[in-house]
């Protein structure tokens, strides 16, 4: 499967389900069976039960900053370019 490109909006959105879903964890000292599930799969929309993400190693002549996000189990491989204008 090709890796789909997604905007730095769903990046974002992705990111801030999975802080949130840390921060409750934390917050009400959850042990592993009772965690709050993975934001859905930006692509599909699925179910998650693992997302890994990476930064993209930098290619040469491309001054964007990538990361390299794989959701399973539905095996979407996502790229999405980071928004420098949006606040981490
Ligand atoms: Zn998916």
């Amino acid at each position: 499967m090709s890796r789909t490109e997604i905007t730095p909006g769903q990046f974002t959105a992705l990111r801030r389900g999975l802080q949130e879903r840390e921060a409750e964890i934390i917050e009400r000292m959850l042990q592993q069976p009772d965690y709050p599930p993975l934001p859905p799969c930006p692509e599909c929309g699925a179910e998650v039960e693992q997302i890994d993400s990476m930064v993209e190693p930098p290619s040469f002549g491309l001054p964007e900053q990538a990361f390299l996000i794989n959701v399973k189990p539905c095996g979407h491989r996502l790229r999405a370019v980071v928004d420098l204008d949006e606040p981490t």
